[in-house]
């Protein structure tokens, strides 16, 4: 089967065979985490993989306390036919940016993500749709390879799943998630620690920023097929006015989406003039990928986004519409 290909592709490869790890662009910490966890099992193995991401190349907070970030080069550098390439959470090719063409140039490449959403892209696409997190799909690869997890492994597998599973609140917080964390804690990790830094953690500015975009929050109850729509916005100019940068804003749609009147959740993050990446959260009764897929974009049932154009009235329109 593919685990068993994927298994034979890396324990195959010549010692001097180049490993290109690619994830999704602009990373999180589930992209970051599968990827760069894994890359440390690799080297357990007496590899040396390479790391990247699609540009902007920049690491962000919480990002930057990550172990493993010694394996990432910047995607200038990222050789350009690598012998194997391994790919993390990205749900389409569009998501590698200018790392897409590795898939043709690779020998052979190995997908790993868990995105329903996912075409199966890739020699070996392990797509996982079940999976909480990529970090699931990769902790299982890693144990078929017989690598035993470290603490450093554990710290970016551990962040991956916290990610993708909101502090194990999520749909797929199953007895196996779990049970995977339960493992990656008798490492020695600090789960207080990593929590507060991923979620707990903000400068002051963004909490006043924060407070500036929950005050002209609006709630629609009459959209999403009845089921209530809550959306608010951050423009350039908050980031200027509160002097904050944008990955402040990461946790912005986590404190809109507590109305309870609303079953959808929008939240809409300029970019540029007219260009708003936009996040969408459900609760159950909509599929927001589906939202999402339909407006260009894409993601789970019930969290998704897309990059929206046009002013901002225009954009929140086309999500009533698609709603
Ligand atoms: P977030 O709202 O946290 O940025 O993203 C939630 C989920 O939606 C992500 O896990 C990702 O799968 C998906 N997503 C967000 N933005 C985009 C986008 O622009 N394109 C695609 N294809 N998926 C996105
Ligand atoms: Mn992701
Ligand atoms: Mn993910």
């Amino acid at each position: 089967d593919e685990w068993a290909g994927a298994v034979e592709a890396i324990r195959r490869l010549p010692a001097e065979g180049t490993i290109l790890l690619v994830c999704h662009v602009n990373p999180d910490g589930d992209a970051l985490g599968s990827m760069l966890g894994f890359g440390l099992g690799l080297r357990q193995l007496g590899r040396e993989p390479l790391a990247t991401f699609p540009a902007p190349y920049e690491l962000v907070p919480p990002f930057t306390e990550l172990p493993g970030l010694e394996l990432l080069i910047d995607p200038a550098e990222a050789p350009a036919a690598p012998d194997l390439l391994i790919c993390f959470d990205a749900a389409s090719i569009g998501r590698l940016g200018e790392l897409a063409d590795r898939l043709d140039t690779a020998n052979t490449s190995i997908v790993l993500d868990h995105h329903a959403s996912n075409a199966r892209f890739g020699d070996i696409p392990l797509v996982e749709p079940t999976a909480a997190a990529t970090s699931v799909v990769a902790e299982s690869l890693l144990s078929r390879l017989g690598v035993t997890l470290d603490k450093a492994m554990a710290e970016c597998l551990y962040v991956a799943l916290a990610t993708d599973t909101g502090s194990f609140k999520f749909d797929l917080t199953t007895s196996a998630v779990h049970e995977l964390a339960a493992r990656l804690l008798a490492t020695g990790i600090r789960p207080a620690e990593i929590s507060r830094r991923l979620f707990d953690s903000r400068p002051f500015g963004a909490m006043k920023l924060y407070g500036d975009v929950l005050a002209r929050a609006s709630l629609e109850p009459a959209a999403a097929g009845g089921a209530g729509l809550v959306w608010s916005y951050a423009t350039l100019e908050d980031l200027v006015r509160h002097d904050q940068r944008r990955h402040v804003l990461e946790g912005l749609i986590d404190a809109v989406r507590v109305a309870e009147e609303a079953d959808v959740t929008c939240v809409l993050k300029q970019v540029s003039a007219q260009e708003w990446s936009v996040s969408l959260r459900s609760k159950g009764a909509v599929d927001v990928a589906r939202v999402a897929v339909g407006l260009g974009g894409g993601g789970h049932r019930l969290a998704a986004g897309f990059t929206g154009l046009g002013t901002l009235a225009e954009v929140v329109d086309l999500v009533r519409a698609a709603l």
